[in-house]
């Protein structure tokens, strides 16, 4: 089944919307198959954004990521990276529609909530980062699979 790394970023557990945000997924029916609280130190964030690491604002995003503590978690559901990266909306908040996660709770590129895999590729690599085997719940839901 399809896996996805998710992070709620410091600006959401600063403004107390960890349960708003775990409530969507699960009521969309996106199993968590692991979820912690963690501060994230300069060295991972650093490695989780290489790809922005030439960015003039990469300074910054790495001050963000790490000004205070974060909820990672693993999402599993079929096809719930493309199914996460809809209910988020696009990277820039101001662009994200009502409805989405970021258009509902924030206005900014930087300050956007929420980070998830951007491709299934990218989840593999992004959940190891993350997360141990032995961190992850592989359980059965009665009414929902099988
Ligand atoms: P996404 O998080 O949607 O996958 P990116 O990987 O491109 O998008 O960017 C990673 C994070 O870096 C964004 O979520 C945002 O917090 C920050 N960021 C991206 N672009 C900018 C920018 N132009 N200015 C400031 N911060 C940015």
């Amino acid at each position: 089944m399809e896996r996805s790394l998710v992070l709620l970023k410091p600006d959401a557990i600063h403004r107390g919307l960890i349960g708003d945000i775990l409530a969507r997924m699960e009521r969309r029916g996106i199993k968590i198959v692991g979820l912690k609280m963690i501060t994230l130190g300069n060295d991972l964030i650093a490695d989780h954004y290489s790809h922005l690491a030439s960015k003039p604002f990469f300074p910054e995003i790495v001050a963000y990521m790490t000004a205070g503590p974060i909820v990672a978690l693993v999402a599993e559901a079929e096809g719930v990276v493309s199914l996460l990266r809809t209910m988020c909306g696009p990277t820039n908040s101001a662009d994200a529609l009502p409805g989405t996660i970021r258009g509902d709770y924030a206005t900014t590129i930087r300050y956007n909530i929420i980070h998830a895999s951007d491709s299934i590729e990218t989840a593999e690599v992004e959940i190891k980062r993350f997360f141990a085997a032995n961190e992850l719940s592989d359980y059965g839901r009665i009414v929902l699979e099988g």
